[in-house]
């Protein structure tokens, strides 16, 4: 299990077990042993097709994990909590969540939950974002911030001040200049006294993937300048009180604790000027950012990883904001921050099953005879080029095999272009070079393992920026893996694979497919977790090939007879559902197939047998998944 380093970048939720399997600690380290969480053991449970064992869903599977939400919605509050009091801070950390992470109903509705003694609150960037905020908000402590970013027109400004007049605590963020006009306009038409926030451009820059959103020349915020006419307006309209907040955001994943102190200060500077121009500042919001640390390697240079953990980010924060309002005589701000991807990233694994893998080496071992045959039907000089090459092997110079190997099949391949050499002797040149590697120890013995699933729809993020996830099989992990092997979605495009992983690794350590796999039925099947995939992946990924999302599962700690309790389920869209995401019409397209059947089936004997199997193939294509399952399984449901 130490291969794949899970109590490097996997603690302290992720553990294996005394079974080899991948088991979930929901309250981190603190949980104890009999309450730890065995994933294979939800797979098989959920799994399961008969009514009184199981649910009968399909994988790829979801499993969300609330205990862990919460614990890591705790851990954040306690490590500003902790700083606040070890640098005797005036104020209090008010985190809000960015919705857009993952705005899955359950997964806000927890936070606000878990929130509540914190008034912890959320942030919207849009208007459907917003308006799925303010609903789960009026459940929520009255106190927590409602922070609304992004690009705001006139209906979103409105709903935004709707949402004061429902007295939910709602900041408007200027991310433009040209907000402003609006946000005076209508709440003086709808006679709402708005909170204004700014977000400032800050000229702290993160060099990472993640930090074009900073610098100077970042896509967002207001400049100096800018934010100098915003104060000058509100001064002017006597609304200067409305100004309170300050807002900044320097990227995603910052890398070390000292570029984040760098922007605090540069931010905390610009607050006590705002509050030196006479704005009633309150707040100092310093967005997103906490990274998390994809590959356990507490690494500042890479962006899937960080130096820093939950306490040392938020003491970086205290103490930079402390020190600059100390100096210049400011009251300490509350302080809030937008962390996404630290909060939600733990909570939730992707489980996907490995359903065959190409073999490398199916090729038998060749014959006397079989050989003197191919040698036989050789041209002149490829059989010089064999010739060569068994002198070389026979002399031992293995580097020398390698080449006439090489160049006896270039020769093949081009002569086979020209028609000279048929499909049998091109597949026997395939299949000797293949064995010279092998002897020689050159072979590459990576295998393709074919996963139930689409990279485009399930992980966006490696397909559209490289982004890598730790990937581990969830069981077997008492037995040393055999094989190496790259991933390859059932997508058919070329890109649909994983051949990247954390450790800077082209393959993937795993274990032999037993009857290689379940989709050829017989052995036992092979799962795969892809873990910290809660933030993002679930709302970038489309419907490319109509592979849609996965089945989800909700999974609590359980004091009961399992250590687990399956609180929701929901089955992964069916063929039907998909089709119509693309406005097919199932009920039409099903209709038009039934006539054809129907027709065909006209005039010969087995036809109207036949037509009704077609039809009845047909309907069921409404709820058919639209992944591959398990043979035996799709053969029982025609
Ligand atoms: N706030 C803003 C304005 C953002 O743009 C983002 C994401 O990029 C976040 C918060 C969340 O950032 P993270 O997931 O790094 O915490």
């Amino acid at each position: 299990s130490d291969l794949y380093r899970i109590d490097a970048w996997g603690g302290p939720y992720f553990t294996v077990n005394s079974s080899g399997n991948v088991a979930v600690r929901p309250h981190g380290r603190a949980t104890l042993p009999h309450q730890e969480i065995d994933l294979l053991k939800i797979v098989k449970k959920v799994s399961d097709p008969k009514p009184d064992c199981g649910l009968g869903l399909q994988l790829p599977l979801i499993v969300r994990l609330p205990d862990v939400l919460k614990n890591r919605l705790e851990s954040l509050q306690g490590a500003f909590d902790l700083a606040i009091r070890s640098h005797d801070y005036g104020s209090h950390y008010q985190g809000v969540y960015p919705v857009k992470c993952n705005q899955d109903r359950f997964v806000v509705e927890d936070i606000v939950k878990f929130g509540s003694p914190f008034r912890f609150g959320l942030e919207a960037g849009s208007k459907p974002e917003l308006l799925l905020a303010m609903s789960c908000l009026c459940k929520g402590n009255p106190d927590a911030l409602l922070i609304c970013n992004g690009f705001k027109d006139l209906e979103y400004i409105s709903l935004a001040l709707f949402a004061r007049k429902l007295a939910l605590n709602t900041v408007i963020v200027l991310e433009q200049e040209e907000e402003l006009d609006l946000v005076v306009d209508l709440s003086q038409k709808l006679g709402v006294r708005p909170v204004i926030g700014v977000r400032a451009k800050l000229k702290t820059k993160h060099s990472g993937h993640f930090g074009s959103t900073s610098g100077e020349k970042g896509k967002f915020g207001l400049t100096t300048t800018q934010i100098l006419r915003v104060v000058k307006k509100l001064d002017k309209l006597g609304m200067l009180d409305c100004f309170q907040l300050l807002h900044f955001h320097i990227g995603s994943q910052i890398p070390s604790t000292a570029l984040l102190a760098d922007g605090v200060s540069e931010a905390a500077q610009i607050y006590c000027e705002l509050v030196r121009l006479g704005a009633h500042m309150k707040v100092i919001d310093i967005g997103g950012g906490l990274g998390i640390d994809y590959d356990g390697s507490k690494s500042s240079n890479s962006d899937i990883s960080v130096s820093y953990s939950l306490e040392e980010y938020a003491s970086a924060v205290v103490q930079a904001v402390r020190n600059v309002c100390e100096r210049r005589s400011v009251k300490h701000p509350v302080i809030c921050s937008e962390s996404g991807r630290a909060l939600v990233s733990h909570h939730s694994v992707l489980i996907f099953e490995a359903v065959s893998s190409s073999a490398c080496d199916d090729a038998p071992p060749m014959s006397p005879y079989e050989l003197q045959y191919f040698i036989e039907g050789l041209t002149e000089e490829a059989r010089a080029d064999y010739l060569n090459l068994s002198a070389a092997a026979i002399r031992g110079e293995y580097e020398a095999c390698l080449t006439y190997a090489d160049v006896l099949k270039q020769r093949c391949v081009e002569q086979f272009k020209e028609g000279s050499v048929g499909i049998e002797q091109l597949a026997t040149v395939d299949g000797l070079c293949d064995m010279v590697s092998k002897a020689i120890g050159a072979f590459d013995p990576v295998r393709t393992y074919h996963v139930n699933l689409s990279v485009f729809t399930s992980i966006p993020d490696f397909w559209g920026i490289g982004q890598m996830f730790p990937i581990v099989p969830i069981h077997r992990l008492d037995q040393r893996p055999a094989m190496r092997g790259v991933l390859s979605d059932l997508t058919c495009d070329s890109d649909g694979k994983i051949d990247k992983f954390i450790g800077g690794e082209s393959s993937l350590p795993l274990h032999e497919l037993e009857g290689n796999g379940g989709n050829n039925g017989g052995g036992q099947k092979y799962y795969l977790g892809m873990f910290l995939g809660g933030a993002y992946q679930e709302a970038l990924g489309g419907v490319h090939n109509l592979f849609a999302g996965p089945s989800i599962v909700r999974v609590s700690q359980s004091d009961g007879p399992h250590s687990f309790a399956v609180t929701r389920a929901v089955p992964g869209p069916s063929c039907g559902d998909v089709l119509r995401v693309m406005q097919h019409e199932p009920e039409l397209m099903f209709e038009t197939l039934k006539h054809r059947a129907e027709e065909c089936g006209q005039g010969d004997d087995g036809g109207m047998a036949s037509a009704a199997v077609a039809t009845s193939l047909v309907q069921s294509f409404h709820n058919m998944p639209y992944l591959v399952t398990g043979s035996s399984c799709s053969m029982s449901a025609m």
